[in-house]
């Protein structure tokens, strides 16, 4: 068998959010890069996660503003969920974005090649009979939905991947973790009108926000009628042509139309070749240094494989580090906490940065100050019909490291946070600039002022 050889500068194993960043960014740098990809360009996020999701949520809103309308003096009746005209709505959103990226990558001469690759050794990974050798290798082949030992998938027993393309709204639906995607999709099914049990382990929802935004979540959670169980383990699942039984460790059972089992992301990274080649895996993940090298010199990780968050604009920006490494430029490095994180429920969250226990522990508790300002002194947010928090976290005479969000429309908001953040703005410095009128975004504007010392409606 005669094997073909192309040579590039780099070689990109996945063309997700992660490794479709790096190879623009290289051919940006005047780098030569190529993209292996066995699916479809785009990854997780555009045909998956992200943008399928947030298209479901957006229709969940439109439900809810037209349950809601005769509040506002609008006369018109909600009738109900056409999922196919739904899907439609989705599909479509997904396919203009697929089409636009195609595009991107076309337009700057970079080769996507089609097919499953496999890392043969530290600078070739191979698609079939072909071999792309590169100086340099970017890892980037992104992440699946787990479950749990002893859980199998299938029938009632889903994961984000089947719940994202039903076609009927389930009656009754329960929903295995509490964290970013089991909420989203409850928050989406309880909108179109499905009862809606969240299962979570851990003391509260959201577990990885700041404690009174998860509880904050759970009240709005509450009075929209999902139902959740807290701090008590998952068990079993039986399920036969009527649904599923949902046993937890301390004997109580839920019944429901499906399961979702949304326990997290595993890292795609088994017999591709990695470890063969001497890269090394924990827990299936592959850990790089701070400049996401990992152990073998030349070959780099980027995205959900690599430890820590796993979110699209995570993604993209260790994307475009690796390109500009590989280029000699040297890159600063963000680290996750001061990546911004949004969770599209409704009501929607958002944060950046320490929550406030965190930041007590970092810089001393006496070293840190917070306010939490309530979104009901808002005037945009009274419009809306919303309320929530914004919780400003700063260091004594030191800059802002944390903001946490909970509102209608939150995560518009962390644009701003994650800049004062990441260019460590004292509040002294934000507050004399202007925000808008009425905008949500004055609720940062006036956190900020009162903890410059100077509040003008916060109390
Ligand atoms: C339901 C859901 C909702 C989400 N919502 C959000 C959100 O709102 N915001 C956000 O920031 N993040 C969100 N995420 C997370 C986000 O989708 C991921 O963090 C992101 O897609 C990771 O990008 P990646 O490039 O590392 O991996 P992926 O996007 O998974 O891309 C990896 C690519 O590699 C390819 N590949 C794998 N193995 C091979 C091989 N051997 N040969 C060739 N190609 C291969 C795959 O086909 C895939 O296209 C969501 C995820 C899910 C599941």
């Amino acid at each position: 068998m005669r094997l073909s050889e192309q040579n590039f500068d780099i070689v990109v194993l996945g063309g997700g959010s992660a490794g479709y960043a790096a190879a623009i960014r290289a051919i940006e740098l005047g780098l030569t890069a190529v993209v292996i990809e066995k699916d479809k360009l785009g990854g997780t996020c555009l045909h998956r996660g992200c943008i399928p999701t947030k298209a479901l949520l957006h229709a969940a809103e439109v439900a809810e503003v037209s349950k809601d309308a005769a509040k506002y003096g609008i006369k018109t009746a909600f009738e109900g969920i056409d999922m196919n005209a739904v899907s439609a709505y989705r599909e479509g959103i997904v396919s203009s974005k697929w089409k636009g990226l195609q595009g991107l990558l076309k337009a700057r001469g970079i080769p996507v090649v089609e097919g499953e690759g496999r890392l043969v050794a530290a600078n070739t990974v191979q698609v079939g009979d072909d071999r792309y050798v590169g100086k340099n290798v970017v890892l980037a082949t992104g992440s699946y939905s787990k479950s749990l030992p002893g859980l199998e998938i299938g029938g009632r027993v889903i994961t984000s991947e089947q719940a994202l393309e039903l076609d009927f709204v389930p009656r009754k639906v329960a929903v295995l973790g509490g964290g970013v995607i089991g909420v989203e999709f409850a928050s989406v099914w309880r909108s179109f009108g499905a009862e809606v049990t969240i299962i979570e382990a851990l003391p509260h929802l959201v577990p990885n926000e700041e404690e009174s935004i998860s509880k904050q979540l759970e009240r709005a959670f509450r009075k929209r009628g999902i139902d959740f169980s807290l701090g008590v383990r998952f068990q079993s699942v039986t399920q036969n042509d009527q649904g599923v039984v949902v046993t937890l460790e301390n004997g109580q059972t839920y019944e429901a139309e499906l399961l979702l089992v949304a326990v997290g992301r595993g890292p795609v990274t088994q017999n591709l070749g990695y470890e063969e080649v001497g890269v090394t895996l924990d827990r299936g993940f592959v850990p790089t240094n701070e400049r996401l090298e990992t152990n073998v010199p030349g070959v780099y990780a980027v995205g959900d494989i690599v430890p820590g968050l796993q979110l699209a604009h995570r993604s993209y920006q260790q994307g475009i580090f690796v390109a500009e490494e590989i280029a000699g430029l040297n890159p600063i490095i963000v680290e996750d906490v001061n990546i911004p994180k949004i969770t599209y429920c409704e009501p929607e969250i958002a944060s950046v940065g320490y929550t406030e226990a965190r930041a007590a522990e970092k810089f001393g508790a006496d070293q840190v100050s917070a306010y939490d300002y309530n979104l009901a002194g808002n005037g945009k947010s009274s419009i809306l019909g919303t309320s929530g928090s914004i919780k400003v976290v700063r260091v004594n005479d030191g800059p802002i490291v944390g903001v946490h969000i909970i509102a209608g429309r939150a995560g518009e908001l962390i644009a701003e946070a994650q800049l004062a953040v990441n260019w460590e703005a004292y509040p002294e410095d934000i507050a004399p600039f202007i925000h808008a009128h009425p905008t949500q975004g004055e609720a940062f504007g006036e956190a900020v002022l009162k903890l410059a010392g100077k509040p003008l409606h916060a109390i």
